[in-house]
């Protein structure tokens, strides 16, 4: 005989967000049912072992954060390698670190000082003449210039997005760090790490004592489960059956080999940036965590537009999506006992880091 059992909160996604939002309502006395369609958990931050190796099934995941709570509330679920994310970027038979930095300029231009790097640049941005940036190519080219946005931005931008850079919002673009300093950090922030035994170990710490059940879809189970409130981490669109149409997302294509050498590209990520090439990047594992194994895992990232079936990771958000989604939220403000929560559900860009802290302010709001 099946014990009948009602929830204080059914959580659709054991990703981040809602693991983060059961680990907290558990530990303040919530019943709690966490869900997910997938055969694991940890959504995209999920790393599978392959020969040791720590693989991002996903993509590559670097945590990094300013804010101090956020990395305080992280490391009680795990510990954290010092790895720096220090990408390079490989331009025909060029290669430049990133982010933009005295190395790329001394690589690019053959020179040597911050000063002769700020009169190139703002001597290229006064040639293009540009006001007030309108759009993601015209905030690149006001930034560093014509020759960087060329070799190093617009190739892999238009790859990435499937979109002209003059098509895309300028905050996308803001993400990089640009110094004129010979410092290779691809991050600002405070804190960085990659957790030493997996992000999967993370979150099965994170969900210690809360039921899951994996293979399981929302929508064949929904008026299985009862639940007071249902915190949903999917595609808000999805939620509400695409009524007023589909929200555009970036759809990946991960191609991964296992290689018998013990060091394929000595980095742990490589950016393409020419357009010609048809992968955005070539991830190397072991790097992250300065592994010493025999052998190696490469991954070829391919990014291509969402269609139904496909695996949605990146929301566009230009003005068309974030008008689209303002009325799916409309639509959810409507429903009593209903939570959207996550980069699908509020339909952002957000960052691991962000993530949670979105979660942790939703658990506080839920408890006022
Ligand atoms: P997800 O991890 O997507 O979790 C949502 C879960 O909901 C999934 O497991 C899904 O299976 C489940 N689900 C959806 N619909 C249903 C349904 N109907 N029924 C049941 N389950 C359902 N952030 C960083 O901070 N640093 C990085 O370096 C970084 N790199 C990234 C690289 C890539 C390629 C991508 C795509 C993202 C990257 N991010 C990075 C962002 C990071 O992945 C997200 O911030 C984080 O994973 C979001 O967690 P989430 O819980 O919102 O969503
Ligand atoms: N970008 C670029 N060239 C690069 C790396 C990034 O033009 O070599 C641009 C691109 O538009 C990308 C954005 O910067 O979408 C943000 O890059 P980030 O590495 O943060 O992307 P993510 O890790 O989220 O895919």
């Amino acid at each position: 005989m099946e014990i009948y059992m009602k929830y204080d909160y059914l959580i659709v996604g054991a990703g981040l967000f809602g693991a983060v939002f059961a680990r907290e309502m558990t530990d303040l006395g919530r019943k709690c049912l966490v869900i997910d369609k997938r055969d694991h958990i940890a959504g995209n931050i999920y790393t599978e072992e392959i020969d040791g190796i720590h693989v991002h099934r996903y993509g590559a995941h670097i945590f990094h954060t300013s804010d101090k709570k956020i990395w305080e509330y992280v490391n009680q679920f795990t510990e954290f390698n010092q790895y720096i994310n220090s990408p390079v970027a490989v331009y025909g038979d060029e290669l430049y670190n990133l982010p933009f930095n005295m190395n790329t300029f001394s690589r690019m231009w053959g020179i040597r000082t911050p000063a002769q790097a700020k009169e190139i640049i703002e001597r290229q941005i006064r040639e293009a003449g540009i006001a007030e940036p309108a759009n993601l190519e015209e905030q690149a080219i006001s930034l560093v210039g014509t020759d960087v946005y060329e070799k190093l931005i617009k190739g892999y931008t238009q790859k990435q997005w499937g979109r002209k850079c003059t098509e895309l919002p300028a905050f996308i673009i803001k993400r990089l760090p640009l110094r004129f300093t010979y410092d290779n950090n691809y991050f600002n922030d405070r804190y960085q790490g990659i957790p030493i035994d997996g992000y999967t170990r993370m979150v099965e710490r994170m969900l210690e004592g809360i039921e899951v059940r994996l293979d399981t879809d929302y929508f064949r189970v929904r008026h299985e489960i009862e639940a007071d409130t249902t915190v949903y981490t999917g595609p808000i669109d999805e939620y509400f059956d695409y009524s007023l149409g589909h929200l555009q997302y970036r759809s990946l294509r991960f191609e991964t080999e296992k290689m018998e050498c013990e060091n394929y590209q000595g980095n742990a990520v490589v950016n393409y940036t020419a357009a010609d090439v048809p992968y955005t990047r070539i991830i190397e594992h072991k790097h992250f965590t300065f592994g010493k194994q025999p052998v190696t895992v490469i991954t070829r990232e391919y990014s291509s537009e969402w269609k139904p079936g496909d695996e949605p990771y990146y929301p566009v958000n230009d003005s068309r999506n974030t008008e689209l989604y303002r009325k799916y939220q409309e639509l959810a403000g409507q429903e009593q006992g209903l939570i959207f929560g996550g980069r699908l559900g509020q339909y952002q860009y957000f960052d691991m880091d962000k993530v949670i802290a979105s979660a942790l302010s939703c658990v506080q709001s839920q408890n006022k």
